[in-house]
């Protein structure tokens, strides 16, 4: 039979799936058996899941499929210990996933969609444009594959900070979230997941009201709604005033720290109102700030303001952290992490749309 007609179980929720298995005439619990292969022992062929009977071996056959992503290329910098997957998926797109290892964690960085409608001025992934969703299979597998190469256990934590908006591909960010975090997997627990977003405040409040309390990360980089208009267009639907609105509230509901991403740009969003503001806001929440130096995307040979933008030299970022920290902020510097591979955001997976055949 034709793969189209088989249903990919790899994606599947522990709840579908049990599903699955009860539409195919089985008990549950072969449902959870399949999940405990996939997740737990990373098997993805069906002949070696040795507690299945032979028979209904031969029914998953016929009936289902379990595909992978194909690995196309890995890069390591020694420089800064990150390792950058690229991945094929079976309509030739390629998207990317970062390990970013850490004191004590090592950090999956996964993608949500093939390029991004947001077109974020600052991001290459925004200069590529959009193709399509990830489904929920092919983003669970950007953890699996990178945790069949480097050992079950060795990724502790994972952020949705890859290629596109988590929150545009909402069922199935949140489908992969309840397969990372559920107890037969277990894989990452939920307080070392963050989702990153440019800020689709409904969205946002949905999540707080899902009860997955993962950790939340808003894509800030300006406190002002006409500068962040300009840097992020997606700001003139959606205002910051909502987004923060939405953030406190979900900040309540799930108990947890807002991470605030502060990408570092010069002119811009580096003066001494911008900080005075960024006090402010972080003042009245539980937050934290995430500052990044900014990665230059020359190479995309952007048009318009994108080609303009500069990132803040090192001294002014570290007055700029200063000042903060003198005002009782939490502040991390996020190091420009694989600078040497283009691990910043879309760039090998831009780098290859060009080669492909
Ligand atoms: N769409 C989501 C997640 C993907 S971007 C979001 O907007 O949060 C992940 C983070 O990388 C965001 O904070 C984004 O603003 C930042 N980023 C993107 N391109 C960058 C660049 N060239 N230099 C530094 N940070 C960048």
């Amino acid at each position: 039979m034709d793969n189209l007609f088989r249903t990919e179980l790899k994606g599947l929720t522990p709840g579908e799936i049990q599903k699955y298995f009860e539409s195919l005439g089985e008990r549950k619990f072969r449902g959870d058996q399949v999940f405990n292969w996939i997740y737990n022992h990373l098997v993805f062929d069906f002949d070696q899941m040795r507690n299945l009977p032979k028979p209904l071996r031969e029914k998953l056959k016929l009936n289902s499929i379990i595909s992978s992503l194909q690995l196309i290329d890995k890069q390591y910098s020694p420089k800064t210990g990150t390792t950058k997957y690229l991945f094929r998926t079976s309509d030739n797109q390629n998207i990317e996933s970062v390990i970013i290892p850490e004191k004590g964690r090592n950090t999956l960085c996964i993608s949500t969609q093939v390029g991004c409608p947001l077109d974020c001025k600052f991001c290459a992934t925004g200069v590529m444009g959009y193709k399509r969703n990830l489904t929920t299979g092919e983003i669970v597998d950007q953890y699996l594959l990178s945790a069949k190469e480097n050992g079950k256990g060795y990724i502790t934590n994972i952020v949705y900070m890859g290629m596109g908006e988590p929150l545009l591909n909402y069922e199935r960010t949140i489908s992969s979230l309840q397969i990372f975090t559920n107890e037969i997997t277990k894989g990452v627990s939920r307080n070392r997941i963050t989702i990153s977003t440019a800020g689709i405040p409904h969205k946002i409040i949905e999540l707080a009201e899902s009860g997955i309390r993962a950790k939340l990360a808003l894509s800030l980089h300006s406190c002002f709604e006409d500068i962040r208009s300009k840097i992020m267009p997606i700001n003139q639907r959606y205002s910051l005033r909502e987004n923060i609105a939405a953030v406190r509230i979900y900040s309540k509901k799930t108990k947890t720290r807002i991470t605030f991403e502060y990408t570092m740009l010069k002119n811009i969003n580096d003066r001494d109102e911008d900080v005075n503001a960024l006090i402010k806001l972080c003042s009245s929440l539980p937050s934290k700030i995430n500052v990044i130096p900014f990665n230059s995307i020359k190479h995309m040979n952007p048009s318009g303001i994108s080609a303009e933008l500069e990132s803040t030299p090192p001294e002014r970022i570290a007055l700029f952290v200063e000042k903060l920290r003198e005002n009782h902020i939490s502040v991390f510097i996020r190091e420009t992490q694989g600078d040497d591979i283009a691990a910043a955001c879309g760039q090998l997976a831009v780098k290859y749309l060009s080669l492909r055949i």
